[in-house]
């Protein structure tokens, strides 16, 4: 059975159909996985590469997740800002990682004019720290993973405290710790670990095991900073 499966999809900017390509769920197991949810496949096929729709015909970039209905407001911006200047360009069949990076830059611009939601928009930037991580592009990785950190940080000030908001919560930490703030990423994990509202085992524990992941790197931290003020 081949990885890739084709669906139809009907552009809500333009309203042409067009197809694009998913991958199977037998092949989405993820062997691995990064403590920022990063996974990794063994197939050789990645399904991260095909989140992202393009239409064709006008270039709306999107996700499953995005809005589904668009207004003609939306749509006038859309036009102004970037539609009017699209060239018919097909993403529908197999993707190289540039054109699965593309396609994600497509949709974060397309989000950005239409204003999409922002949990949408934080994705799809963790999603291209991903692509450059797998790359191992550490200086573009960090980039895109202090946008989607801003960007979930919005998510969490805008949706409160909701029912399953530990999982972002301990994302937020997480995402604090990997780009190096290591005080504010203490007190994400603190607060998922100490709330006695949070219920989510799995987040709790998470969130102790990068909080002692930070005490380890800052004694051993210290130690070597001892270590060089007596040598
Ligand atoms: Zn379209």
């Amino acid at each position: 059975m081949e990885p890739l499966y084709t669906m139809t999809i009907t552009c809500i900017c333009c309203e042409a159909s067009y197809s694009t390509s998913r991958v199977r769920p037998s092949f989405k197991k993820a062997s691995n996985r990064d403590t920022d949810f990063c996974a990794y496949y063994k197939s050789e096929v990645n399904p991260d590469y095909y989140v992202v729709r393009v239409c064709p015909s006008c270039g709306y970039s999107t996700t499953e997740n995005g809005i589904t209905v668009m207004t003609d407001t939306q749509r006038k911006k859309y036009y102004e800002l970037f539609g009017s200047r699209w060239t018919a360009r097909d993403f529908g069949g197999s993707r190289t990682k540039e054109q699965a990076l593309e396609s994600y830059k497509l949709a974060l611009i397309c989000g950005g004019i239409i204003g999409e939601k922002e949990r949408v928009i934080a994705g799809i930037l963790h999603h291209i720290a991903w692509l450059y991580r797998f790359e191992g592009n550490e200086e573009q990785e960090q980039r895109f993973l202090r946008h989607s950190l801003e960007a979930y940080v919005t998510v969490f000030e805008t949706e409160g405290m909701s029912l399953n908001n530990a999982k972002l919560m301990y994302l937020i930490g997480e995402l604090h710790r990997r780009t190096g703030d290591a005080s504010t990423a203490v007190r994400w994990f603190s607060r998922v670990v100490n709330d006695k509202k949070i219920v989510d085992a799995a987040m709790i524990r998470a969130s102790r095991e990068q909080w002692q992941l930070l005490r380890e790197q800052q004694s051993g931290f210290l130690t070597d900073e001892a270590v060089a003020i007596h040598a």
